[in-house]
C-alpha cells in the first residue's frame, strides 16, 4: 500500500449504475429475524412485508416471491396462458419479461414503443388485436412493461383488453414508486409484478412481489409458489408447483427498504434534475420525457445522443465514462433484435431500434454522491468539447 503518496494516475473509485442502498433499519430487522430464529423460508416478516407492500401500492393482496421473473411466470400461469397461446409484450425490455412466456410454452408477439414514454404503443396494440381477432385467434394476454421508472399509457390498454377479452399483466419491476394518474402501477392489471433485485429502486438482494385484487388468485399464487401443496396434513399434490417463495430474512430487508421508498424516489429524481440542468444545453443530448399521465421515478436517468449534433455517439460516451471507472449502459436491446427470439412475430420496431441505437443510462443510484454525479457530467461535457476541437 502506498498510503500517503498522492497518486494522480490511480483509478478513481468506481461509480456504479444503480447499486443497492441499504440503511440501518434493514440490519435491525434482519437481526430480529436471526434473534427469533425465523431463518426458515416462511415466517412473520414475509406476512408483514406482504401486507405492508399491499397497503403501500393500494392492492388488496400481495405475494412475496423469490424474484420478479417468478412473479411473471406465476402471472402467466394464473392467466391460463399455455402452449398455442400468444402474448403481446413490449419489445423494449429486459429478457426476464419474455422468458416466462416461453416457460409456459406460449409465443411472444413483440410490440414497438411510442416516443412519449418509450413504453409499448397502444396504437400498435389496437392494430394487432383487430388483425388477430379478424383472423379468429385473439392473444391470451398483454404483458406491458413500465420502463425505467415510468408507466405505459394504461387507460387505452385497459380498454383494449376489456374489449377483446385479453388478460392484462403489468411488469412493474422497474416502476415501484411511479404513478399512473394517482394510482400505483401494478394494480391496474389482473396481476402486477415487482422486482427487488439488487439494482432496483428498493432491494431484498433478490426477490419479487405479485399483486392482485382477486383473493382466489392470490391464494393460488401462494400455493403454486410453495410446491403446490394441497390442504392436507400429509404431503399431497394435485398440480405442478414451484419453489418460488421469499425467505423470512429477505422479507425483513424488504420491510426496511419499503419504509424509505419515497426518499429513494426523491433521490433518483434529484439525480435526473441535476443531470438535466447540467447537460440539456449540450447540443445533441435529450432526456427521456416524463409523460403527462403520471410520475416518473427516474429509476434510471436515460438520455439520447444525436451523434451529428453532439459530435460523438453514445458508445463513445460510454467508453469515456468507463475509462474513468464510471458504469453506464445502453438502453435495453429490443427483444425483436435478440438472437433467441428472432423467430417470433414483431409489430413495428423502428422506434425501439432507434432508442437502443442512441440511448444511454447514466449512474442513477439513490446513494450517488454530488461529486460522483459531477464526474459523470464533466466527462460527458469533455467528450463533446474534445470533438469540437477536432472540427
Ligand atoms: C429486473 C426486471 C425483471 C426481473 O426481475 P428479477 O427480480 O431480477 O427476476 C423483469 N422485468 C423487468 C423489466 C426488469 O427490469
Amino acid at each position: 500500500m502506498n498510503s500517503g503518496v498522492s497518486s494522480a494516475a490511480s483509478t478513481p473509485p468506481r461509480v456504479f449504475l444503480s447499486p443497492p442502498h441499504i440503511g440501518v433499519l434493514e440490519a435491525q430487522l434482519v437481526h430480529e429475524a436471526f434473534a427469533s430464529n425465523w431463518i426458515a423460508p416462511l415466517g412473520p416478516h414475509v406476512n408483514a412485508f406482504e401486507s405492508e407492500f399491499a397497503r403501500a401500492v393500494g392492492s388488496p393482496h400481495a405475494v412475496a416471491l423469490s424474484s420478479g421473473t417468478a412473479a411473471i411466470h406465476l402471472s402467466l400461469m394464473l392467466a391460463g396462458v399455455g402452449p398455442a397461446d400468444e402474448v403481446l409484450v413490449s419489445s423494449l425490455t429486459f429478457s426476464a419479461t419474455v422468458n416466462p412466456i416461453l416457460y409456459v410454452g406460449a409465443r411472444p408477439v413483440f410490440i414497438d414503443s411510442e416516443t412519449q414514454s418509450w413504453n409499448l404503443d397502444p396504437g400498435l396494440v389496437e392494430d394487432t388485436l383487430r388483425r388477430k381477432a379478424a383472423a379468429g385467434k385473439v392473444p391470451k394476454a398483454l404483458l406491458v412493461v413500465h420502463l425505467y421508472g415510468q408507466t405505459a399509457d394504461l387507460e387505452p390498454l385497459i380498454q383494449l383488453c376489456d374489449k377483446y377479452g385479453v388478460t392484462l399483466i403489468e411488469d412493474a419491476a422497474e416502476a415501484l414508486g411511479a404513478r399512473y394518474r394517482d394510482r400505483h402501477p401494478g394494480v391496474l392489471g389482473r396481476t402486477g409484478i415487482f422486482s427487488f433485485n439488487g439494482n432496483k429502486i428498493i432491494t431484498t438482494s433478490g426477490g419479487g412481489m405479485l399483486v392482485t385484487d382477486d383473493e382466489a388468485l392470490s391464494r393460488h399464487a401462494h400455493k403454486l409458489a410453495s410446491q403446490a401443496r394441497d390442504m392436507a396434513p400429509h404431503y399431497q399434490h394435485s398440480e405442478i408447483g414451484y419453489n418460488y417463495r421469499m425467505s423470512n430474512v429477505l422479507a425483513a430487508i424488504g420491510r426496511g427498504q419499503l419504509m424509505v421508498l419515497e426518499e429513494r424516489v426523491a433521490a433518483r429524481r434529484r439525480n435526473f434534475d441535476v443531470y438535466e440542468a447540467a447537460l440539456s444545453s449540450v447540443p445533441g443530448l435529450t432526456f427521456q420525457p416524463e409523460a403527462s399521465w403520471g410520475r416518473h421515478t427516474r429509476w434510471l436517468t436515460c438520455l439520447l445522443v444525436d451523434p451529428e449534433q453532439f459530435g460523438a455517439d453514445r458508445e463513445a460516451i460510454r467508453l469515456a465514462l468507463e475509462k474513468d471507472n464510471i458504469e453506464s449502459r445502453p438502453l435495453w436491446k429490443p427483444m425483436h433484435r435478440q438472437p433467441i427470439f428472432a423467430a417470433y412475430e414483431a409489430v413495428g420496431g423502428s422506434v425501439s431500434d432507434d432508442l437502443f441505437e442512441r440511448g444511454l443510462c447514466l449512474p442513477s443510484g439513490s446513494s450517488l454522491a454530488d461529486g460522483e454525479r459531477q464526474r459523470v457530467i464533466d466527462m460527458v461535457k469533455s467528450v463533446h468539447e474534445s470533438t469540437r476541437k477536432l472540427r
